[in-house]
C-alpha cells in the first residue's frame, strides 16, 4: 500500500464518519423541530384564537368609530336645535310684546268707542239718543222726549222757542 492510498483511505474513513455524524446532528434538528402534535395542534388554536380576537377587536374600534361619528353629529344638531329654539323664543317674546301693545291700543280704541256712543245718548235720561237741539243755542243736549218735557236747556239754561232735528253721524 502506498503512502497515497493509505491516505485516501484514511480520507474516505473520515468522510464517511463525517457524512453519519452529519446526518445524526440532522435527525436531533429534526426530531427537534418536529413538535408533538398535541403542540401544533395547541399552537394553531392559539392562532386562531389571536385571529378571532384581532378581527373582534377591529370589529369593536370599527362600531366605536362609527358611534363617535354619530355622537359628533348628535352634538352639531344638538347645538343647531338650540339655536333654532332660542332664534324662536326670541320671536316669541317679540310677538308677545307685538300682542300686549296691540290688546292696550283695543282697550283704548273700546274706551273711545264707549265715550263716543256715550256722548251721542241724550244728557237727561241717559238711554236714548240725541235727536234734536233747540233754538237759538243749538246745545247737543237731549232726546226728543225729554226735550218735549222742557222748556229751558239744561246746558245753558236759555228759553227753547223751537226744537230743530239732529242728524248725528
Ligand atoms: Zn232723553
Ligand atoms: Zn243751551
Amino acid at each position: 500500500m502506498s503512502h497515497c492510498s493509505v491516505h485516501r483511505l484514511l480520507e474516505k474513513r473520515e468522510n464517511g464518519e463525517q457524512s453519519k455524524k452529519d446526518q445524526e446532528t440532522q435527525k436531533v434538528l429534526e426530531e427537534k423541530n418536529q413538535q408533538p402534535a398535541w403542540m401544533k395542534k395547541e399552537i394553531e388554536r392559539k392562532d386562531h384564537e389571536i385571529t378571532r380576537t384581532k378581527i373582534e377587536l377591529q370589529t369593536t374600534l370599527s362600531v366605536l368609530e362609527k358611534a363617535s361619528d354619530r355622537e359628533v353629529g348628535n352634538q352639531l344638531r344638538l347645538g343647531q336645535t338650540e339655536r333654532i329654539v332660542s332664534q324662536k323664543e326670541r320671536t316669541i317674546e317679540e310677538q308677545k310684546r307685538i300682542i300686549q301693545k296691540q290688546v292696550i291700543l283695543i282697550h283704548k280704541l273700546k274706551d273711545e268707542k264707549q265715550l263716543l256712543s256715550d256722548q251721542r245718548l241724550c244728557k237727561i235720561c241717559c238711554s236714548e239718543e240725541i235727536r234734536v237741539f233747540p233754538i237759538p243755542c243749538g246745545h247737543l243736549t237731549s232726546c226728543r222726549n225729554c226735550a218735549s218735557n222742557t222748556h229751558e236747556c239744561p246746558v245753558c239754561r236759555k228759553r227753547i222757542e223751537k226744537l230743530e232735528s239732529a242728524f248725528l253721524p
